[in-house]
């Protein structure tokens, strides 16, 4: 017997793997927990997301350089409201209204593991 298409039941699975966050906690402190579909957990602190954010105003897209001043970011900033964006993001919203950032999932574990 041959069976060389796959089936349509082995793609699903496949799309199941695909990392991405199963729950998004805020802890009492401002800080997000965000659980993975792998079982692995991260940590993230307001400030470093702020001063880590991608979006186009806080690095130069075409060199990568970084625009944002650290210092500029308060210490007690915090995140006022995380959004999923399609299925390869999070956007969150700081305190400063600071809120183009488009977290993909892989730059979050890329930091989490930094
Ligand atoms: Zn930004």
């Amino acid at each position: 017997m041959k069976d060389l298409a796959p089936a349509p039941y082995e793609l699903r699975d496949a799309d199941i793997e695909m990392i991405e966050p199963l729950k998004i906690i805020e802890e009492a402190d401002g800080s997000i927990t965000i659980e993975w579909s792998d079982a692995a957990e991260s940590r993230y602190e307001p400030r470093a997301l702020r001063i880590s954010c991608p979006c186009a105003g806080c690095v130069n897209e075409w060199t990568g350089e970084k625009m944002l001043n650290p210092d500029s970011i308060s210490e007690d900033l915090s995140i006022s409201h995380v959004s999923v964006v399609g299925r390869y993001a999070l956007n969150f919203h700081f305190s400063d209204g600071h809120d183009t950032g488009i977290f993909s999932f892989n730059y979050l574990r890329e930091l989490s593991e930094a």
